[in-house]
């Protein structure tokens, strides 16, 4: 791969390669633009991937969605993302994050790290020890999840007032696939806020919970994928949205907190072609990020989900202007952020 060719083309700023020979450090941060503030983005730790090439593409690709996700957020922050490719054979992790802690320093505060995919809260507590780069910490913002299904709910608002005409979730019919960390808070908003909902996982306990604690009926993977229903929200992997999942669809939107839940450009056409409201993943569940980045900025519950609350006001933006202009909403979201960078 030519890196300067894939960095011009796409726009990033920077691939940092980062390594520890005492601890066999290998990690890439790539930085996608800057423009808005430092990038902001979590580390992901994997085993997996297939090549040095791989990692890197990766690490790129996922800063770039930062840029996105805290430009449509409002947020003073740019796009960065951190892969670290671990070692194959037994390693020290305490002393492997400690490192990664030191090679985030050497940024000089560039790039903010926080947890991802293969990291915890306590390897940020190794990362920390070297660095003031980094945010998500236990005793300080803890767990995003409840800010981000808070914030999937306010985007559901706004899809309801778009869709249905009524910016309240009352009798709302919602299939939510995943109660996990976020699947389960937003289930419990939806319950408080008196919509019907639909759950299944793959994890029979937390189904169990979703069932006992919040009234929500207990379905199948496919019969929840197959029933009619007013709003589906993915809140498991990504690619939830699939050639084999859309034809099955029989809701009026679908707005979850899962990222990349379209598993291609193609899949957000088809379902606009089916008469089905997508509303953009990454704005959507920003929650989480806006969590984060109040953490850096001094952290204030109240003014994460203050943040959080305007997630209405994007949806109802990027919905609106999708009338408007016949272009999809993913597109719209797209188009608002690169009309904030070139600003
Ligand atoms: P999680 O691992 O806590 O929850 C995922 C849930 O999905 C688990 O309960 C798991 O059992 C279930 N699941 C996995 N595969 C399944 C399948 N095939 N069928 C049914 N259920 C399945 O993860 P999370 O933190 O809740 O994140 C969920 C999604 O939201 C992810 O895509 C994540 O990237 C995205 N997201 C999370 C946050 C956050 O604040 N946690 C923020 C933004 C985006």
């Amino acid at each position: 791969m030519s890196y300067f060719t894939h960095l011009l083309e796409g726009g990033y700023e920077a691939v940092h390669l980062l390594t520890d020979s005492k601890t066999g450090l290998r990690a890439i941060v790539g930085m996608h633009n800057t423009k808005l503030g430092p990038g902001l983005g979590g580390t992901r730790a994997l085993a997996t991937y297939a090549s040095e090439d791989d990692a890197v593409i990766d690490a790129l690709r996922l800063a770039r969605g930062m840029t996105y996700k805290a430009a449509l957020a409002g947020l003073p922050h740019g796009g960065g993302k951190a892969v670290i490719m671990l070692p194959k054979g037994p390693f020290d992790r305490v002393k492997l994050f400690e490192s990664f802690g030191r090679a985030v320093e050497s940024l000089g505060g560039r790039y903010i790290t926080t947890e991802d995919s293969g990291t915890s809260p306590d390897d940020m507590e190794y990362v920390r020890r070297h660095t003031k780069y980094v945010v998500g910490l236990k005793e300080r913002s803890g767990d995003p999840s409840p800010v981000t299904a808070f914030g999937v709910t306010r985007a559901m608002e706004a899809t309801a007032k778009h869709v249905f005409g009524r910016s309240d979730l009352k009798g709302l019919r919602v299939t939510v696939l995943g109660v996990g960390h976020v699947g389960m808070p937003l289930v419990k908003e939806l319950h408080e806020r008196g919509a019907k909902v639909w759950v299944s996982d793959v994890n029979a306990a937390s189904v169990e919970h979703a069932v006992k604690q919040y009234g929500a009926t207990a379905v199948t993977p496919d019969e929840l994928l197959r029933m009619e229903a007013d709003v589906y929200a993915p809140c498991a992997l990504g690619g939830a949205i699939n050639d084999t999942t859309l034809p099955l669809l029989k809701v009026k939107a679908v707005c979850g907190a899962a990222n990349n839940q379209l598993l291609t450009p193609g899949h957000g056409e088809q379902l606009a072609q089916r008469g089905i409201t997508y509303v953009p993943d990454y704005a959507a569940n920003a929650g989480g990020l806006i969590n984060v980045a109040q953490e850096w900025a001094g952290y204030d519950r109240a003014k994460a989900y203050a943040r959080a609350e305007r997630i209405f006001d994007t949806i109802d933006e990027v919905l609106t202007r999708a009338k408007a202009s016949g272009l999809r909403p993913e597109q719209v979201a797209d188009r608002i952020v690169e009309e904030k960078l070139a600003a």
